[in-house]
């Protein structure tokens, strides 16, 4: 355990729900986990005991929060879900936090499968449905101009990387062809008889288009989705489809808010990767802290003109393979952004067309 993880309080200690089986961690809310295939390898997902309206009367069931990445294994993971941890009652919501492949990778099928609709706000609906389509500007042939843009000359790494051009409709082969829509401040009622909770929708933004986490304030817990995870940062990036984005602006902004619509200190945080945790002050804290230092190391660098990618040695102390690197650079980018829109740096484009920035 790391320093800063040390300051959480880890409710269930080092307690994991295995493989296709569920742990509940409030009543009413299982907590599983599915594999993923990268450095980063589970997400959590949430099983809420739920009751809807449907067109035939009210019927019992699940709301699941979150899907895993569209692949066999975690087909196979939730089959067994199914067939032991449901009590036979079926999947009557899906709810989608953003549209990261983790997160909405089966919702289409998991809807299809039980005839459940689809919850998610409209901007992370949206950019589902343009990246599983892998439409012109936000698919892996746009990423090479732009990291080209901003100092990746490196042919062969451009070429590798615009290599990753099915990257996100392997992952996500559909999305559900109509949705419910989820907005900020919204309650959404989820529960059985006595146990209905109410669940404040908080959007946020620099990490997806427009994150949604959920506050049931009477219960004091917080599915906060990827926009507060205990042991890692989120990930802020500029991507090619909006090249002046300022994300990490708006997720300084998005961690605030949690504050201002009075998220407690002591509520239960289910993350969607790592393991609930208590202690959301310190945490938004550290993540405040954490961003700010970037930002100063960013700035006294740029006392010489520096690409996003001159930045990569100052920010990341690792070596990254081809997944990282892309976040990286975002990354990166991000916090340059942040500076030269705070008006701490300019902004040029030199005569090799690359963006490079220097403190004024
Ligand atoms: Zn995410």
């Amino acid at each position: 355990m790391n320093p800063l993880e040390a300051q959480l309080d880890y409710t269930f200690g080092d307690r994991l729900p295995e493989l296709g089986t569920t742990l509940e961690v409030a009543p009413g809310v299982l907590w599983l986990r599915m594999g993923l295939p990268f450095a980063l390898d589970h997400i959590n997902l949430w099983l809420l005991e739920d009751e809807i309206e449907t067109p035939n009367g009210r019927v019992h069931g699940w709301t699941a929060i979150d899907c895993g990445i569209a692949t066999d294994a975690t087909r196979a993971s939730w089959e067994n879900i199914f067939a032991s941890q449901l009590r036979g009652l079926p999947i009557v919501r899906v709810l989608v936090t953003h549209c990261h492949p983790d997160h909405v990778g089966l919702a289409d099928w998991l809807c299809r499968r039980w005839l459940a609709p689809c919850w998610m706000s409209a901007g992370e609906y949206a950019f589902a449905r343009l990246m599983s389509a892998g439409l012109p500007g936000a698919d892996g042939s746009a990423a090479g101009p732009h990291f080209r843009a901003h100092g990746l000359t490196d042919a062969a790494l451009v070429t590798k990387l615009q290599g990753r051009n099915h990257y996100y409709q392997d992952l996500v082969p559909s999305v559900p062809l109509s949705y419910i829509r989820l907005q900020d401040g919204q309650r959404v009622r989820i529960g059985v008889g006595e146990q209905v909770r109410e669940w404040r929708v908080i959007t946020g933004f620099g990490h997806s288009p427009e994150h949604v986490s959920l506050y049931a304030e009477q219960d004091q817990i917080l599915i906060s989705g990827d926009m507060l995870l205990p042991r890692i940062s989120t990930n802020v990036s500029v991507f090619a489809i909006e090249p002046l984005a300022n994300p990490v602006q708006q997720y300084m902004e998005s961690l605030q808010k949690y504050l201002d619509v009075g998220v407690a200190a002591g509520v239960l945080i289910l993350p969607s990767h790592g393991k609930p945790f208590r202690g959301a002050h310190t945490r938004i804290a550290q993540l405040l802290a954490h961003h700010r230092a970037r930002l100063e190391e960013v700035l006294a660098a740029c006392v010489t003109t520096q690409s996003a990618v001159d930045i990569l040695p100052v920010m990341f102390k690792r070596p990254l393979d081809t997944h990282q690197l892309s976040f990286a650079l975002g990354e990166a980018l991000a916090h340059l952004h942040k500076l030269w829109f705070d008006g701490l740096l300019e902004r040029r484009l030199d005569a090799d067309q690359v963006y490079r920035f220097v403190a004024r």
